[in-house]
């Protein structure tokens, strides 16, 4: 992952500058990784390592989300980590963004509504839940997922026009 050289300060080497830099956070995230037996930020109710840390942790293992919906749930809980590499990661490269920064929202939860995969095309419709300053939003999305060398990546989401009361 961070296959690249070290930048070693002049004249002075110890070994604590050789370990592996933690994962890339947004500036404004915490900095601390999500603590293993506490909740899965996705709310799947499974704590964090047994859900979405998997995913996470194993992203350069070649441990992979097994589904459309694993893969959503754990993309929703690297926006709430501020896990930047691992969102590029597991976006297809056709429609990656080459730099991504992370808008300081603060994410409040997460609905899967649907998901479905038929060979190595899926769906998944969910509802995430925001406050952006003062402003609570939902953000109601059918995402796109593609398989390719038996792994699931993002392609592109649809954006669920909110049911307008009264028609
Ligand atoms: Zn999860």
């Amino acid at each position: 992952m961070y296959g690249g050289t070290l930048h070693e300060p002049a004249g002075r080497i110890e070994t604590q500058d050789l370990r592996l830099q933690p994962p890339r956070y947004h500036c404004a995230m915490k900095k601390n990784l999500h603590p293993a037996h506490a909740p899965c930020p996705c709310e799947s109710g499974e704590p964090y390592a047994a859900c979405c840390g998997q995913w996470h942790a194993g992203l350069n293992e070649g441990v992979h989300a097994p589904t459309p919906e694993a893969l959503m749930r754990s993309r929703y809980s690297a926006y709430v980590l501020g896990l930047i590499d691992y969102l590029l990661a597991t976006w297809h490269p056709s429609t990656a963004p080459g730099e991504l920064e992370l808008a300081p929202v603060k994410w409040l939860g997460l609905e899967v509504r649907h998901a479905q995969s038929a060979g190595d095309a899926g769906v998944v419709e969910f509802v995430a839940r925001c406050r952006d300053g003062g402003r609570a939003q939902r953000m109601h999305e059918t995402s796109r997922f593609v398989r390719e060398a038996g792994r699931w990546y993002y392609i592109d989401g649809q954006v669920e026009e909110p049911a307008e009361p009264g028609r």
